[in-house]
C-alpha cells in the first residue's frame, strides 16, 4: 500500500546501466513502488516502430543497427512526455539521458528542480552479454523474460490478459549488442562522472536476484530522497 508520505513525495530518478543490467525490469518495479511513471525512451521508440509511423520506421533502422537516435529528436520526445499530467509528481527515466548533450538538455528542461538521484545499476560487461543472449521481450506488452536456454526463441508472456509471446529484440543480435555496449562506454558512462560531480550519483550492484537488487535500490533511494 502507498503511504501518504509516499504519495506526496515527488521523486525524480534517472537510472543508468549497461544493456542487460536489468534497468528496465527494476525501473518498472520502482515505478510501482513509488507510484510514479516509468519513462523508457527505448519503450517509447519501440512503440513508434509498432505503430508504423514514418518516424517509427526511421527509428527502427537506427535501433536495429545499434546506433543512437539524434539528441534533438530524443529531447523533443522526452520533453513532451514529461509535460503530461502523470509526470507532475515525479518519474523514473530509463534510457535518457544517454549522451552529455542529453544530460545538459535535461538540466535546462528541468531548471532549478533538477533530478533527485541518478542510479548506476552496475553489472559487468561479461555478465550482461550472457543475459542479453537469453533476453526475450513480449511483443504485445513489452515485459522482459529470460529464456531458460539461449536457443529457445519464444517464451509465452505471463502477464494477466496479455496472451503475447516474448521474442528476441531485433536489436539484440550479437553485432548490435557489441555496438551498443561500446557506445555505452564511450557516450553514457562519462555521464556517471558528470552526476557524481554534482553529488547526485549512487552505485547499486545489479548482480544478484532481482528482488534483492530491488530492495537495495529502494534502500538507497529512501536514504537519499
Ligand atoms: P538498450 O539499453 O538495451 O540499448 P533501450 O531500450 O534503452 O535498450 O534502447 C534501445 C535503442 O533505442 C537504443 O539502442 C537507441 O537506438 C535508441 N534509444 C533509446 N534511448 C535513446 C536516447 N536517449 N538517445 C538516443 N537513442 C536512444
Amino acid at each position: 500500500m502507498v503511504s501518504d508520505a509516499q504519495a506526496q513525495r515527488s521523486i525524480r530518478l534517472v537510472i543508468f546501466g549497461r544493456q542487460g543490467a536489468g534497468k528496465g525490469t527494476q525501473a518498472v518495479e520502482l515505478a510501482k513502488h513509488y507510484s510514479i511513471p516509468h519513462i523508457s525512451t527505448g519503450d517509447m521508440l519501440r512503440a513508434a516502430v509498432r505503430d508504423g509511423t514514418e518516424f517509427g520506421l526511421k527509428a527502427k533502422e537506427i535501433m536495429d543497427r545499434g546506433e543512437l537516435v539524434s539528441d534533438d529528436v530524443m529531447l523533443g520526445m522526452v520533453a513532451e512526455r514529461l509535460s503530461l499530467p502523470d509526470a507532475a509528481n515525479g518519474w523514473i527515466l530509463d534510457g535518457f539521458p544517454r549522451t552529455t548533450q542529453q544530460a545538459e538538455d535535461l538540466r535546462s528542461l528541468l531548471g532549478d528542480a533538477g533530478i533527485d538521484l541518478a542510479i548506476d545499476l552496475n553489472v559487468p560487461e561479461d555478465v550482461v552479454v550472457k543475459r542479453i543472449a537469453s533476453r526475450r521481450v513480449c511483443e504485445k506488452c513489452g515485459t522482459n523474460y529470460a529464456a531458460p536456454d539461449i536457443n529457445i526463441p519464444t517464451v509465452p508472456c505471463t502477464v494477466e490478459g496479455c496472451g503475447g509471446q516474448a521474442v528476441q529484440r531485433a536489436d539484440d543480435t550479437e553485432e548490435a549488442v557489441r555496438k551498443r555496449l561500446a557506445l555505452y562506454e564511450s557516450q553514457t558512462a562519462p555521464l556517471l562522472d558528470w552526476y557524481h560531480g554534482q553529488g547526485l550519483l549512487v552505485i547499486v550492484d545489479g548482480v544478484g536476484a532481482p528482488t534483492e537488487v530491488q530492495a537495495e535500490l529502494v534502500g538507497v533511494i529512501d536514504a537519499a530522497v
